[in-house]
């Protein structure tokens, strides 16, 4: 089923609200989410790069010669890490997540992006037996991780983050979002970027991290699913598709909400991409607990600060809705994603300074990381941001020292 495009997004009814309320509340309360009555969940439609096909106030030839641009032979610009290799390395990187998310060219969905991954196998027609759920679930942990995944969290449902409708990619029309029945829970996986090409951003290179982790997360969703299916359990493997990932994997306690509109996890920082499966394996919810990221942000603007298009707030977390791309009723930092999209589509490649710049984006394999994690996520917070601006302001690698690297 499908409708127009620009049909708005559905009401939320009273009574969905009351059950909301009843089943999310103490949740949303102790993970700081504020939600208002104006929430409504959102039309994927509508999402920056959806509307970079549609409409008129964000399609132009730079954000069409963006998307030519991972698709073929990209024409050098000027500058160091925007030379045609550059280009080819970040275009390598993404080809395996491209050749899932093309499978579905023919049936408007794109797999991962604007649709779920379709089912490779089916669910077998008998169940293994599962009498513990905590043994279960850190069995499909270490499973999850055996594959590849860096961090794994399981949590609740919630449909409040799943868009209120996919997209047909042949039409750009809305369509039917609905899970098969029976799913319960969503395992989250986090996957870490590396470290020395994050340090090249904004580059054409730097994109090599970005792309490099889809196409290992589309590896990861799908083996993890076929293991669940054929354990004859529902498997949905999803990447961007489907519904929010950063709600879900705050949920799954795998991070906080930072300034920067990304997960900011203890392990990584920001460095990092989200896939997800959703499954009715019976599993036992993660709890999060107050890591003390978001705490940080507040009195941190380093990302703003960076941002070359200024597109990040610098006060606190506020109801914006003035974007048909940022959600609405949610209390948090949100980006101009307008002039963030129409930064990328100029460089030609996805930008993430606000990622490297980050004093939480660190490989913690050194003692003084872990030290000045310790400090910055606890009472030491002061000493910890006195420490970060004494070393100054965290410079670019230079994309030429990256390909000199032995
Ligand atoms: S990705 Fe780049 S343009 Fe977008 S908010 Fe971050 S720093 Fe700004
Ligand atoms: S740079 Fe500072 S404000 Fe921005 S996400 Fe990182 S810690 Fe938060």
């Amino acid at each position: 089923m499908s409708w127009p495009r620009n049909t708005p997004e559905p009401e939320v009814t009273p009574e969905q609200r009351v059950e909301w309320q009843q089943r999310f509340g103490e949740s949303d309360r102790a993970l700081g989410f504020e939600i208002s009555k104006d929430f409504k969940p959102f039309a994927q439609i509508n999402d920056m790069f959806t509307r970079a096909f549609w409409d008129p106030a964000i399609k132009s030839a730079d954000s069409d010669g963006f998307f030519a641009s991972y698709r073929m032979g990209s024409e050098p610009r000027r500058g160091q890490g925007f030379s045609q290799k550059d280009f080819a390395l970040r275009n390598a990187s993404w080809v395996i997540s491209d050749i899932i998310s093309n499978r579905g060219n023919d049936t408007g969905m794109r797999e991962g992006f604007q649709s779920w991954i379709a089912e490779d196998t089916p669910v077998a027609p008998t169940q293994v037996e599962v009498p513990d759920a905590a043994a279960q679930t850190a069995e499909i942990k270490r499973i999850a991780k055996m594959f590849g995944a860096d961090l794994v969290g399981v949590t609740e449902v919630d449909e409040r983050w799943h868009y209120s409708s996919r997209v047909d990619t042949r039409d750009l029309t809305q369509a039917d979002n609905t899970l098969p029945a029976g799913i319960t829970h969503v395992i989250v996986m986090a996957h870490a970027m590396d470290f020395d090409l994050v340090e090249t951003y904004p580059s054409a290179l730097a994109g090599a991290s970005t792309g490099r982790e889809y196409s290992h997360e589309a590896a990861i969703v799908i083996q993890v699913a076929t293991y669940i299916r054929n354990l004859g359990y529902q498997a949905v493997a999803s990447m961007n598709d489907t519904a929010l990932v950063i709600p879900y994997a705050i949920k799954a306690g795998l991070g906080e909400y930072g300034r920067n509109q990304m997960v900011l996890t203890p392990e990584f920082g920001p460095r990092v991409r989200f896939s997800k499966i959703f499954t009715s394996l019976p599993l036992v919810n993660d709890q999060p607990k107050p890591l003390g990221m978001t705490t940080y942000c507040h009195s941190c603007t380093k990302c703003a600060d960076a941002c070359p298009p200024k597109a990040l707030p610098k006060g606190p977390p506020e109801y914006g809705a003035d974007s048909p791309s940022t959600i609405k009723g949610v209390k948090k930092w949100s980006a101009n994603c307008e002039k963030c999209f129409g930064y990328w589509a100029k460089l030609k490649t996805d930008c993430a300074i606000c990622m490297r710049v980050c004093p939480f984006n660190r490989t913690y394999d050194s003692w003084s990381d872990r030290v000045w994690r310790k400090l910055a996520t606890g009472r030491g917070r002061k000493l910890a941001q006195w420490w970060e601006n004494r070393n100054g302001s965290r410079e670019r690698l230079k994309p030429a020292d990256w390909w000199a690297k032995p």
